[in-house]
C-alpha cells in the first residue's frame, strides 16, 4: 500500500511525525510493506512553490492507495488566485471524498470524559453549504451589495444517498441504530430531501433503527444522553459542528480521529485544525492523527479483502486505549507526556 504523506501546517508536522512511526512499526509487525511518500501541501508548500497545493501533488495522490494529510491553516487561504487554495476541499472535491466519518468514543481513565459514548458522525462531505465545493467553479457566497452577502447551500438526492448508505453499511457492524440529524422545520426542501433519501436507503437495511433529530435539540441531546447514539448520518456543515462537538464530550478534540472516503480513494485527516495556539509547543495530542490512520488501513484492509491491515489498524487502536488507561498521554487526555514522547511511549505498547 503506497501513502501520500503531507503533514500539513500548525501542529500538522507533530502529530503527523507521530502517525508515520506508528504506520512504519505496524507495517513491519503486519508485514504490510507500506510505502510512505512524504511531500508538502498548505504553508510550507506556499513558501516552496507559491502554492498551496503544488503542481503534480494530484496526480501523485491518485496513483496511490491512500492519503494521510494533516490539519490545514484553512482561515490563512483565502485567494486561489494567489496561490492560496484551501487543501482539504481540493482533495474532498477532487477527489468526490463524500463520505467523512468521525468517530467519538470515551476511553477508561481518560479524566476529562463526561459521560461514556461511542458514536459515530457520518458527515456529507461534497456539498452543503460549502461555498468551496458546492458548485463546479467559484465558490458559492456572493457578495451582492457591500453589506448584503447571499450563501448558497447544495443538496442532492444522489449525494443524500450515497451518505445515508454509508451511514447504514457502519451501523450494520456497530449497534445498528441510524439517526438523521436535520434542520428540515426551517430548511423544509433540502433537509426534507435529506431525511426522504435516508429512509428510502433504510429500505435495503430493515435491521436497523431510524430515528431523527433536529440539529439544534441534537446539541443538546447528545450532551445529556449520549449514550443514545450510534450512528448519526447528517449534512455537511452540521456534521462539521457535531462532530467537534462529541470529540470534546469523549474527552479532547485531540482524540477526533476521521477519515473521508469515496468509492475510490481515502484522506486520512483529524477533524481538528492546525490548532495555532499550541504549534511547535510538543503538547499536541498525536491520537487523532494516529486513529485517522489506522481507519485509512482499515479502509484498504477492507476493500482489497487484506485482513492483515485490519488487523494492524485494530493493534493501534488497542494501544491507544491501553496507552490512555495508563495516561501515557498529554495532557488533554490526562497524561504528563509531550506530544514526541506520547509517540515514543506507544511505539513501545506496539512492540510489548
Ligand atoms: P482547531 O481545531 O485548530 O483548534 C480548536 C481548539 O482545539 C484549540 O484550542 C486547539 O489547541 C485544540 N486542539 C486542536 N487539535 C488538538 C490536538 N491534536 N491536541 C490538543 N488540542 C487540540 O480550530 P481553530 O483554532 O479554530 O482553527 C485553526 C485553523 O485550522 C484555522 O485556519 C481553521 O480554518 C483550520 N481548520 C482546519 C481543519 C482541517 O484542516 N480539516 C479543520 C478545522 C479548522
Amino acid at each position: 500500500m503506497k501513502i501520500i504523506v503531507l503533514p500539513g501546517d500548525g501542529i500538522g508536522a507533530e502529530t503527523v511525525a507521530v502517525a508515520v512511526d506508528a504506520l512504519e512499526h505496524v507495517s513491519k509487525q503486519f508485514k504490510l510493506g507500506l510505502k510512505l511518500e512524504h511531500d508538502i501541501a498548505g504553508h510550507d508548500s506556499l513558501k516552496k512553490y507559491g502554492t498551496t497545493i503544488h503542481e503534480g501533488l494530484m496526480d501523485s495522490v491518485k496513483k496511490a492507495d491512500g492519503l494521510i494529510l494533516g490539519p490545514m491553516a484553512t482561515y490563512d487561504f483565502k485567494d486561489e488566485a494567489k496561490g492560496e487554495i484551501n487543501p482539504s476541499k481540493f482533495f474532498r472535491k477532487g477527489l468526490d471524498l463524500f463520505a467523512n466519518i468521525r468517530p467519538a468514543k470515551t476511553y477508561a481513565g481518560s479524566g476529562t470524559t463526561y459521560k461514556p459514548l461511542d458514536l459515530v458522525v457520518v458527515r456529507e462531505n461534497t456539498e452543503g453549504f460549502y461555498a468551496d465545493r458546492n458548485i463546479e467553479s467559484g465558490g458559492s457566497e456572493m457578495l451582492i451589495t457591500p453589506d448584503v452577502v447571499v450563501s448558497l447551500r447544495r443538496i442532492t438526492r444522489q449525494c443524500c444517498e450515497r451518505i445515508a448508505r454509508s451511514a447504514f453499511e457502519l451501523a450494520m457492524t456497530r449497534k445498528k441504530h441510524v439517526t438523521i440529524v436535520h434542520k428540515a422545520n426551517v430548511l423544509r426542501i433540502g433537509d426534507g430531501m435529506f431525511i426522504d433519501a435516508c429512509h428510502a436507503v433504510a429500505k435495503d437495511f430493515p435491521t436497523v433503527h431510524v430515528d431523527d433529530v433536529i440539529v439544534d435539540a441534537m446539541m443538546a441531546h447528545v450532551v445529556r444522553a449520549p449514550e443514545r447514539y450510534d450512528v448519526i448520518v447528517t449534512t455537511n456543515m452540521f456534521g462539521d459542528i457535531l462532530s467537534d462537538l462529541t470529540a470534546e464530550l469523549a474527552g479532547s478534540l485531540g482524540m477526533a480521529a476521521s477519515i473521508n472516503a469515496g468509492t475510490q480513494y481515502a484522506m486520512a485527516q483529524a477533524a481538528h485544525g492546525s490548532a495555532p495556539d499550541i504549534a511547535g509547543q510538543n503538547i499536541a495530542n498525536p491520537f487523532s492523527q494516529v486513529c485517522s490512520a489506522a481507519m485509512l488501513l482499515t479502509w484498504y484492509g477492507q476493500r482489497e479483502g487484506r485482513p492483515e491491515f485490519v488487523q494492524a489498524s485494530q493493534a493501534l487502536e488497542q494501544a491507544v486505549t491501553q496507552a490512555i488507561a495508563a495516561k501515557e498521554s498529554t495532557r488533554d487526555m490526562g497524561g504528563k507526556l509531550g506530544t514526541k514522547e506520547t509517540g515514543q511511549a506507544l511505539l513501545k505498547r506496539l512492540a510489548a
